[in-house]
């Protein structure tokens, strides 16, 4: 099944659970906007090649189309779609005045030069000019994007327009626009929920046994804070290894480690393969790496009591009816990792106003976002006695829904 099928899988058997009116699931299962553009770059050996890019817009019911914008070597038209449509029910669940869309360029900037990587970047804006903008669609990074890839990405769109834009784009560095505690943001907000959740659940996050996949931005950080929060970071994994280590690891020297040597394989513990990681024992498991990683293939093996879901549609649909079947919480990408674009919707909102917000009052509103998210999704649980997922599903089409209504579009 592939990704796109899987979020509209989720979205159908949502709808079924609170009988959704069907016009509001019709308009939904289908993006309104998909623009694919051909991008023709010098590269620094003097030849030519031409990257493939998109920028897909699922709604904008509830505001502006936002999401973030992938480099990756693998992504695809389908791919783009399915985390076009999770950016709206995304941000309807967080509650911030959005829609959802999402942006791609194939291309692997591991094997790229900075400048060749800033002028793909200025191709893609040129590429995409027209419809995006700081109330039309507004882009963020998401995997192998950068705040210095949003820097370009905002210089471009204020060349083009003739006017200085930092709303055009978020996960921008603090010198042009940024806001403080982005660089976090979704981690911390993935903690805050994690802890909420363990509060409900007479579940303590202290001392608990926690595996990490995924060591980039999300995940790296989710390992720190929850580290900080005082449980064990037993497992951690990047795209070449995994370690596991029962006595625990610690993440900031294993940050340091994948810094200096450019590998987490020197880290104190088992050499695992991914694989194994994941089914390895623990009580929470974080999965922050990609889409795809929990399915019919591995969900026997699952031995985590709780799975956050900090990366974008980790577990497929059939696992995660399996998982919470028996008794394993998956709490769901659209409600854990919401924290991304909730400290994004604070940098639009500094950027509108040019003024600027202390890191405290974005810990502070962001507790607040999460935490009041996070009940929500507990409430809608138990008045339909279903999954999570299911839950937040519904949280926001009932949000999503009621605004069509209002603006006549059912
Ligand atoms: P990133 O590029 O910073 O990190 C990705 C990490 O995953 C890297 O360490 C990479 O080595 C590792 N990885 C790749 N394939 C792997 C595999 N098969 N097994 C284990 N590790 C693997 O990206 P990121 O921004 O941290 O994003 C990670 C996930 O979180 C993505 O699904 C992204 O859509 C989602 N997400 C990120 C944000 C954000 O603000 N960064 C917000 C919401 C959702």
């Amino acid at each position: 099944m592939s990704f796109y099928e899987n979020t509209l899988k989720n979205m159908n058997k949502a709808a079924k659970v609170m009988k959704l009116d069907p016009e509001v699931l019709a308009v939904l299962s289908q993006p309104q906007k998909t623009l694919a553009v051909s991008l023709p770059v010098r590269m620094d050996n003097g030849k030519l090649q031409v990257f493939e890019g998109w920028r897909v817009q699922h709604s904008d019911v509830r505001g502006p189309f936002k999401g973030g914008v992938r480099y990756a070597p693998e992504v695809n038209m389908d791919e783009v779609k399915a985390l076009a449509t999770e950016m709206s029910f995304k941000c309807a669940v967080a509650n911030i005045p959005y829609g959802g869309g999402k942006g791609a360029i194939r291309c692997n900037t591991k094997e790229m030069s900075p400048k060749e990587i800033e002028r793909l970047t200025r191709r893609y804006v040129q590429g995409i000019y027209q419809i995006i903008g700081p109330e039309h669609d507004i882009p963020a990074p998401d995997m192998y994007t950068t705040p210095q890839i949003m820097a370009w990405f905002m210089d471009e769109y204020s060349k083009l327009s003739n006017e200085y834009r930092p709303g055009v784009v978020t996960g921008k560095p603090l010198e042009i626009g940024g806001s403080l505690g982005r660089g976090t943001a979704t981690a911390q907000g993935g903690a805050y929920v994690l802890e909420g959740y363990a509060k409900h659940h007479k579940m303590n996050i202290k001392n608990a046994k926690i595996i990490v996949q995924g060591f980039g931005n999300a995940g790296s950080y989710a390992a720190e804070i929850l580290h900080d929060m005082g449980a064990t970071i037993v497992g951690i994994s990047d795209s070449k290894v995994g370690i596991y280590n029962e006595k625990g690891i610690d993440p900031k020297e294993a940050g340091k480690t994948k810094k200096d040597k450019g590998s987490l394989d020197s880290v104190k513990g088992d050499k695992v393969t991914n694989e194994e990681l994941l089914e390895k024992p623990c009580d929470f498991l974080v999965l922050a790496a990609m889409e795809n990683q929990v399915t019919e293939k591995n969900m026997k093996n699952i031995k985590a009591k709780v799975i956050l879901e900090l990366a974008n549609g980790p577990t497929s649909a059939e696992a995660d009816e399996y998982l919470s079947g028996k008794g394993v919480d998956v709490i769901p990408d659209i409600l854990a990792n919401s924290g991304g674009v909730t400290v994004s919707y604070f940098e639009w909102v500094q950027n509108q106003a040019a003024y600027y917000w202390s890191e405290e009052e974005v810990g502070q509103k962001l507790h607040r976002a999460m935490t009041e998210a996070l009940g929500h999704v507990l409430s809608i649980r138990d008045e339909f006695k279903c999954t999570l997922r299911q839950a937040a599903y519904i949280l926001a089409f009932r949000r999503i829904g009621s605004a069509m209504k209002m603006r006549g579009i059912i």
